[in-house]
């Protein structure tokens, strides 16, 4: 067994083929000064025959995965459109007298050393990508073939010292079942591409190529937990054949819920909408049956490039989520950075307690154009779909005020360009302060929905951080403060008459399901994955008897008495369900 990083969940199991890398050998020559003008026409010859491949790569990837996972081609024609790295290439056939595909290797290694010299993950994986790049256009300077896929119609487990972008778009998902690379962490553009494909992928190994596998040989590819087994024994296959078909079986099982209305056996309806952060996302969620999206973290679309996104570029991603949502409510959540999510080219100060610190709402408000520009994308797309706005960790009046000023601002200047949206666009805002929650009567009186952000909420009501491995045990979503910060915040909103949701990862805990009911909850937000494991138990839950009871467990003092009958509560309730399904498979074998 090797251990290294679960880039991708999902669990392989098949024959390994090992793909050579990619590397050429580059003559060192040297040129007359006549040679020059022609070194440069290759040059540029090269560049365009790339950018064409590169071009018709993001076209099939997109085809497959969407437009937005596939928008990290223009990453990499925007390398070949970046000046320093046209210049050193230019300097080099210039100044030294070098063929056009020794200045080409020799730019490319110098700018990957720099890149990889750098203590930056993210920077780390942009190296790949220039390494990417320059080897495609020293194929076409050398006109050496491409390193070809196996193409027979035997699934296999690929294997690589690393796999760009530009070689994993050609994978067909249905021939690779998972993929094992020995370079790359989570965030490299690969294991997003591999997770949008569904193809369980295990990266960041610290073993040579060569000794770790023969093209041929059975590997196993334990994504959930970044394990792999070469040359497994029976046990150890026999155990993962029995893990993926449960996890096939179950997610067969589950699918057939997702036409099916989301409704309680006393008939309380609950709606279930998803928790997204790409268009693929909402792809997957849409399958899963899901009534909109109650949060769309929007921060994952500034992240993964190299400057902000432009108005437009949001627009294209938000009218395309609202359109494909055909009808149902779209909560557009504004940027939340700050905490644990950073942007590489955007300056945040050191903080000794960055959740406590410059966050979210705090920097939009100190950033107005970056944060009017995103309005703005926000509500030009509310004229193709049914949109709303929702601000993150707001803690007081003044800053849902000062939102609201830019947001106003933004209307005022498409009124001006005569650029539609919707005139009634809903605007709500995260309840994740205990701050807000102590005001959420004021602010109910001042925007349009809450949404519960348990995440938040709970590390901030408990005071432990909702990172901290340490303490982790402290964090416990069904501490008696948190349960009276929920009640607190649920009966504010409805006395104020605005709809609150939820959509924190407690949402999508099954156990949650009968303090939602018992405290007047009846839409949920959560991860797509989530979906339908929360239907399943709508569907065999009765309303009035699981709130009679979450109503008894508020009473209770400590997290210790609540956990304890939440235990048997579940126990009891996955029993129930068990019969219920044996049941009805008994009437409908009869009754055929
Ligand atoms: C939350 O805090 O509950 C939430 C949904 O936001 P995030 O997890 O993105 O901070
Ligand atoms: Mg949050």
């Amino acid at each position: 067994m090797i251990q290294g990083v679960a880039a991708a969940a999902g669990v392989a199991i098949g024959k390994a083929f090992v793909l050579p890398t990619w590397e050429w050998d580059v003559p060192d020559q040297k040129l007359d000064t006549v040679d020059l003008t022609r070194e440069f026409e290759r040059l540029y010859e090269g560049i365009r025959t790339s950018k064409h491949e590169i071009e018709s790569m993001k076209t099939e990837f997109s085809e497959i995965a969407g437009p937005e996972e596939s928008s990290i081609f223009d990453a990499h024609i925007a390398i070949l459109e970046d000046p320093e790295f046209m210049n050193e290439i230019r300097g080099i056939i210039e100044r030294q007298y070098k063929a056009a595909e020794v200045a080409v290797q020799e730019a490319t290694d110098h700018f990957v050393t720099m890149f990889d010299l750098l203590d930056d993950e993210y920077m780390k994986e942009r190296a790949a990508d220039i390494k990417d790049v320059g080897n495609r256009l020293l194929k076409h300077l050398l006109g050496a073939p491409e390193v070809k896929l196996p193409s027979d119609n035997e699934p296999y487990v690929l294997v690589a010292k690393e796999l760009p972008p530009s070689q994993l778009v050609h994978l067909n998902p249905q021939h690779v079942l998972g993929i094992i690379t020995l370079m790359g962490g989570k965030t490299s553009h690969s294991a997003i591409m591999a997770r949008a494909l569904g193809i369980p992928l295990v990266s960041g190994l610290e073993v040579e190529l060569d000794t770790l596998v023969q093209t041929g040989e059975t590997v196993v590819v334990d994504g959930d937990n970044g394990l792999i087994y070469v040359g497994p024994d029976t046990d150890t296959v026999s155990h993962y054949r029995k893990l993926r078909t449960q996890q096939q079986q179950r997610k067969q099982q589950l699918e057939l819920l997702s036409k099916v209305d989301s409704v309680t056996r006393d008939g309380v309806r609950v709606r279930l909408s998803a928790n997204i952060s790409s268009v693929k996302e909402l792809e997957i969620a849409l399958k899963h049956g899901a009534e909109g999206v109650g949060l769309f973290r929007t921060e994952f679309m500034y992240m993964d490039r190299h400057a902000l996104p432009t108005e437009q570029e949001q627009f294209d991603i938000y009218r395309v989520v609202a359109q494909k949502a055909g009808g149902e409510p779209i909560v557009i959540r504004t940027l939340d950075i700050g905490g644990d999510k950073e942007l590489d080219y955007f300056e945040l100060p050191e903080e000794e307690n960055p959740f406590l610190g410059y966050r979210a709402i705090r920097i939009c408000l100190d950033h107005r154009d970056m944060f009017k520009t995103q309005l703005r994308a926000i509500l030009r797309a509310s004229a193709h779909g049914k949109v709303k706005i929702m601000y993150p960790m707001i803690s007081s009046l003044e800053e849902l005020r000062s939102a609201g000023d830019v947001l106003d601002e933004a209307k005022r200047e498409l009124d001006g360009e005569g650029i539609a949206y919707d005139r009634g666009i809903e605007v709500g805002i995260m309840i994740e302060v205990p701050a807000a929650v102590a005001i959420a009567d004021l602010l109910a009186g001042e925007c349009d929905f809450f949404s519960i952000g348990s995440n938040d909420l709970v590390q901030y009501v408990l005071a432990v951080d909702r990172m901290n491995e340490h303490i982790a045990h402290m964090y416990n979503p069904y501490h008696p403060a948190v349960l009276r910060m929920l009640r607190a915040t649920i009966n504010a909103a409805n006395d104020a008459g605005i709809p609150v949701s939820v959509c924190g990862e407690m949402a999508g805990d099954e156990r949650s399901l009968p303090f939602w009911l018992h405290l007047g909850v009846h839409r949920l937000s959560m991860s797509p994955q989530s979906l339908l494991r929360i239907k399943q138990s709508v569907l065999h839950t009765t309303a009035r008897d699981a709130g009679a009871m979450a109503a008894d467990w508020m009473k209770l003092r400590t997290s210790h008495e609540i956990e304890r009958e939440l235990d048997i509560y579940i126990k009891a309730f996955q029993a129930v369900m068990n019969q219920d399904q044996k049941l009805a498979s008994l009437t409908s074998c009869k009754a055929n």
